[in-house]
C-alpha cells in the first residue's frame, strides 16, 4: 500500500523534500498556509553553496536550470569603514560557482515547476499516533490523516510541537529590512557604491548590509544589538518615523553609506530568532522536521541551503527505503541532520556574534577568514 505522506510548508525545505520524492514516483501533500505562490513579498537573494543547496538542486534534476538563472557575480562582496572608506573588495572569477546568488522568488518558481501544492491549508497542530496514524488539524476545522507528516513550516512551526516543547529565543540582535527599486537608473551613485554583489559596513553593535537582487531591486538590512522592546515609542508602521529612528542610530555614518536608508521604500521589522544549537528530540513515528522548523539559526547564508539538502535527502530516504522501513529511515535522517545543522548552527551564532560586536574589526576579521582565495 502507498504511504500517505504530507508536507507542511511550500519554502524551499517542503518544496525540495516534494520534488525529489516526485522525482521517486511518491506522491506527496503540500500544505502550503499562504493563499498563493505570489500572496506574500518572495524576499531577497540566496546565495547557494556548491556542496549544500546546488548539491540539493542536483538532486531534484534541476541544478542546470539553477545555473541559467544564477548570478554568479552576486558574489562579489565589498567592506567599508563607517566614514566610507573601501577596506575589502572582492571580485569573483567570471566562472566561480562556490555561492551563486538566485532570487528567492526565482528559486520558489523553479522548485515549484509543475508541483501540485495546496494553497490556503493552515494546519494548527499535529497528533500522532492515533488509530488512523497522524492526525493533521487545519484552521478550517478539517483533519486529514497520513502516515508521515514533514514539518517543513519554518521559524514559528505547528509541526515542531508535537515534538518538542522547545521555542525559538531572541537573540538580542535585530533587523530592519528596506529596499530599493531600479538602482542603477534612479540611483546611480548608490549602484555603484553596492556592486554587483554584496556591500556591508560594520560599526560597534551594529550594521548595514546592501545585497543586490535582479532587475536592479537591492535590499538593505540595518541590524542592532537591542532589546526586544527597543520600539516601544514608535510606531513600526510608520516609515518615516522609522527612518528617522534609523538615521538616529546610524548617525555619524558616511552619507552615501546612510542614503541606503533615505531611499528605503519600505520597512520591515525582523527581530532575529533562534533555536538552540544543539537542539534535537526524541524521536516520535510518523513525524519529523526539516530547515528552519528544526534548526533556526541566524541569517548568514545557511539555512535555506541546510533546508533544501535535508529536503532531498529526506525524500531520497524515504523513497528508497522498504516497505517496513519507513520509521527507520526517518530516524537515520534525523541523526545526520542533528549533526550538521548544529555545526552550521554554531558557526553562524558565532559569526553573528562577531557580525554584530562592539568591536567592529571582528567582522573585518571574519571576513577575511571566509573569504575564497
Ligand atoms: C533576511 C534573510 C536572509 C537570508 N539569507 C539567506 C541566504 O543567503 N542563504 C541561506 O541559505 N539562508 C538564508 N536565510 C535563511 C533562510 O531564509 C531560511 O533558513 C529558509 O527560508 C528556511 O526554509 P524553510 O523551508 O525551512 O522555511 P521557510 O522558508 O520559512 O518556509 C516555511 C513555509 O511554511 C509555511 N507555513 C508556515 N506555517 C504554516 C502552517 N501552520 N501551515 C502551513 N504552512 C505553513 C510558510 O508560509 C512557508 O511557505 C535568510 C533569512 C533571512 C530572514
Amino acid at each position: 500500500m502507498r504511504r500517505r505522506i504530507a508536507v507542511v510548508g511550500s519554502g524551499p525545505a517542503g518544496l525540495t523534500f516534494a520534488r525529489v520524492l516526485h522525482r521517486y514516483g511518491h506522491p506527496v501533500a503540500i500544505l502550503e498556509r499562504d493563499p498563493a505562490p505570489d500572496a506574500r513579498p518572495p524576499g531577497g537573494t540566496l546565495d547557494l553553496h556548491r556542496g549544500l543547496g546546488q548539491l540539493a538542486l542536483d538532486k531534484a534534476g534541476l541544478l542546470t536550470e539553477f545555473q541559467t538563472l544564477s548570478r554568479p557575480e552576486g558574489q562579489a562582496m565589498r567592506i567599508l569603514d563607517t566614514d566610507g572608506t573601501v577596506l575589502r573588495d572582492w571580485q569573483p572569477n567570471p566562472d566561480e560557482q562556490a555561492n551563486p546568488e538566485i532570487d528567492r522568488g526565482q528559486l520558489r518558481d523553479l522548485l515549484l515547476g509543475s508541483l501540485d501544492v495546496q494553497w490556503g491549508r493552515s494546519v494548527t497542530r499535529v497528533v500522532p499516533g492515533t488509530r488512523d496514524g497522524v492526525l493533521v488539524h487545519f484552521a478550517d476545522g478539517r483533519q486529514e490523516a497520513f502516515d508521515l507528516v514533514v514539518g517543513a513550516d519554518g521559524a514559528w512551526s505547528r509541526v515542531r510541537p508535537a515534538l518538542t516543547s522547545v521555542a525559538p529565543h531572541y537573540t538580542g540582535v535585530t533587523s530592519i529590512e528596506t529596499s530599493l527599486d531600479d538602482v542603477d537608473t534612479g540611483h546611480p551613485d548608490l549602484a555603484r557604491l553596492i556592486g554587483d554583489g554584496s556591500m556591508a559596513v560594520y560599526g560597534v553593535n551594529r550594521s548595514l548590509v546592501a545585497q543586490r537582487n535582479s532587475g536592479g531591486h537591492v535590499k538593505v538590512y540595518a541590524r542592532f544589538r537591542a532589546p526586544l522592546d527597543w520600539h516601544t515609542n514608535l510606531d513600526l508602521a510608520d516609515v518615516e518615523a522609522v527612518r528617522t529612528s534609523l538615521l538616529a542610530l546610524f548617525d555619524g555614518w558616511a552619507a552615501p553609506v546612510l542614503d541606503l536608508l533615505r531611499h528605503g521604500t519600505a520597512f520591515v521589522h525582523r527581530p532575529l530568532y533562534v533555536l538552540p544549537v544543539d537542539h534535537t528530540w526524541t524521536h516520535v513515528g510518523g513525524v519529523t522536521l526539516l530547515g528552519d522548523a528544526a534548526h533556526l539559526m541566524p541569517p548568514l547564508g545557511a539555512g535555506a541551503n541546510l533546508a533544501m539538502l535535508e529536503g532531498a535527502e529526506l525524500a531520497e530516504s524515504i523513497a528508497t527505503a522498504g516497505p517496513g522501513d519507513l520509521d527507520d529511515a526517518v530516524r537515520a535522517f534525523e541523526e545526520q541532520m542533528w549533526s550538521r545543522a548544529a555545526r552550521w548552527a554554531k558557526i553562524t551564532t558565532a559569526g553573528l556574534e562577531r557580525l554584530v560586536s562592539p568591536d567592529p574589526a571582528e567582522a573585518l576579521a571574519v571576513f577575511d577568514q571566509v573569504q575564497p582565495s
